[in-house]
């Protein structure tokens, strides 16, 4: 087997390893990053509904086993720049109550070990804000006025778009969400992080290359190298520090399959919890239908309700957060009974307004990622804080009729959604209580980290991005001051 040497190894290009990648490119370290994918390519089926929702083009081939044993397709990619590729580029900041115990109708989304300044150290909050809200579209803007005539108190959606409107920039089209954006004016990992870092001279991008286990000195508490299979070929690849990307069921089931005789329940695991407390948001998906009124937005995702996030109306416990959505297309409608024509749904989503209703679910140690023998990964996620969410979908509805809406159709992936996955290598300060340090090391090995959405203890009820991002940043600086300074 050939062996090479790199003093960092990141395994993963997406919103962690990616931003990682970029944080510490400057510093004098040769740097791997390890992709399992390839790079998407800018094609006309980039920003095509029937290749992306139909033929799945760019989804992941593999199945994975749900708790019941049965086999799915999971909704992730593997490519360079991970699932941000295909995000919506919502980039929400989690809110300081969401970093402190929260009593929920489940049961305590518990708090994080480091608050809100922790990951926004600027002295005091930044106004006004560098960039204006992407404005709303005509159809949008007379609903925000609606909403408002309501009492509530609509908001704009916080966008990672480049430079919209302007050459050579976004140019708010309608496949977004969901879409790798064709004129790379997403504010996805490749674009913003791997391609930057990977222009360094220390720094290399492997593509096609699977990291299939971690390999530990005799004592386990050391990772001597990573055995990849770039491009068909069996490497070990070794460095004195290791990072893991891969996405909160990959990382897991990453550190299950490098389980030795040493650490026979995986790598990391001193705690038991490797894989558990799986997260991934109870998400509804929701259309306000008028047969007589057509929707002639085109960038449809700019306004956000947090009304509810905190308490629902009247109070009680808290339900989540409700946004608008991209514009859904007639094919990808057509996925949740295939057997209406294609004209009816064209014809149903024109007139459509689409939501997507976001609350978060709570940890459970019994919700988790398991690797069987052959080394599938099988998903044993059961959904709690489940009122919460219907509560959330029902006055939304009751939202949406009283906005003239005739008819409010709903619709959840339910237990299968793993797009916002998170917590499955939880951080904190206690090394029986989590698997990472605050700085997303391993309690167990000393020279290994994770930066992806694993390290959530609680999954809050905003998209996960922003906070991946900053956490990634923040392990970033202090590799440098301890590792490489
Ligand atoms: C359709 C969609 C829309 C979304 N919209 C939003 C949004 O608007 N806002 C938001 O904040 N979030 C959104 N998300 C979620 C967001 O994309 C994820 O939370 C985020 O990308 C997770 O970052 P990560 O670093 O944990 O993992 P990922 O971004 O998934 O990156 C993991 C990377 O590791 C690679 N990898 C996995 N295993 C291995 C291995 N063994 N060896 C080598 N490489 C490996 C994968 O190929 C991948 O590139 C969306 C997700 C999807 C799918
Ligand atoms: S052009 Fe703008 S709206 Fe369209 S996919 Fe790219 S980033 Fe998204």
């Amino acid at each position: 087997m050939r062996t090479e040497r790199y003093d960092i190894i990141i395994i993963g290009s997406g919103a962690g390893g990616g931003t990682i990648a970029w944080g510490l490119a400057e510093s004098a370290a040769r740097i791997l990053v390890l992709e399992r994918g390839g790079a998407i390519p800018q094609e006309a089926q980039n920003w095509d509904p029937e290749a992306v929702w139909k033929h799945l083009r760019y989804r992941v081939d593999e199945r994975w086993l749900d708790r019941r044993g049965r086999e799915f397709q999971p909704y992730t990619h593997y490519c360079v720049g991970g699932n941000t590729k295909f995000w919506g580029s919502v980039l929400y900041r989690l809110r300081r109550a969401d970093f402190e115990a929260v009593e929920h109708a489940d049961g305590v989304s518990p708090a994080w070990p480091i608050d809100y300044d922790t990951l926004d150290p600027t002295e005091a909050p930044r106004r006004p804000y560098p960039y204006d809200p992407v404005p709303h579209e005509p159809v949008m803007a007379g609903i925000v006025a609606d909403l408002r005539a309501l009492g509530l108190r609509p908001s704009p959606l916080p966008l990672g778009l480049l430079r919209p409107g302007e050459a050579g920039g976004c140019i708010l089209c309608n496949t977004c969400n969901s879409f790798p954006c064709q004129v790379r004016a997403k504010s996805d990992a490749e674009v913003c992080c791997v391609e930057p870092a990977a222009g360094r001279s220390n720094v290399t991008l492997w593509t096609h290359a699977l990291a299939r286990r971690l390999l530990t000195d005799p004592s386990g508490r050391t990772v001597e190298a990573v055995e990849v299979t770039h491009q068909g070929e069996t490497v070990r690849v070794e460095a004195p520090l290791v990072v893991v990307s891969c996405g909160a069921v990959n990382s897991a089931a990453l550190l299950l399959r490098s389980a030795t005789d040493r650490h026979p329940d995986g790598l990391a695991n001193s705690s038991g919890l490797v894989g558990r407390r799986y997260m991934a948001h109870l998400a509804t998906m929701m259309q306000g239908f008028h047969p007589f009124r057509r929707n002639q937005t085109v960038f449809q995702k700019t306004v956000a309700l947090n009304d509810f996030y905190l308490h629902g109306p009247g109070g009680g416990y808290p339900l989540g957060q409700i946004q608008s959505q991209g514009r859904t297309h007639g094919v990808m409608a057509q996925t949740v009974a295939p057997w209406i024509p294609r004209w009816a749904y064209d014809a149903w989503v024109a007139r459509g307004v689409d939501w997507l209703a976001i609350s978060e679910d709570l940890p459970d140690d019994d919700n988790r990622v398991l690797v069987d023998r052959d080394g599938r990964i099988r998903l044993h996620y059961r959904p709690n804080n489940l009122a919460a969410h219907r509560r959330l979908v029902v006055e939304m509805k009751r939202i949406l009729r009283r906005l003239g809406f005739w008819v409010v159709m709903a619709h959840s992936h339910r237990d299968r959604n793993t797009t916002h996955q998170c917590g499955t290598l939880v951080f904190g300060t206690d090394p029986r209580a989590s698997v990472l340090d605050p700085y997303c090391r391993t309690h167990d090995v000393e020279n290994l980290f994770v930066v992806d959405a694993s390290f959530f203890p609680s999954s809050a009820a905003v998209n996960p991005g922003l906070t991946i991002v900053a956490q990634a940043l923040r392990v970033a600086d202090h590799i440098r001051q301890t590792h490489l300074d």
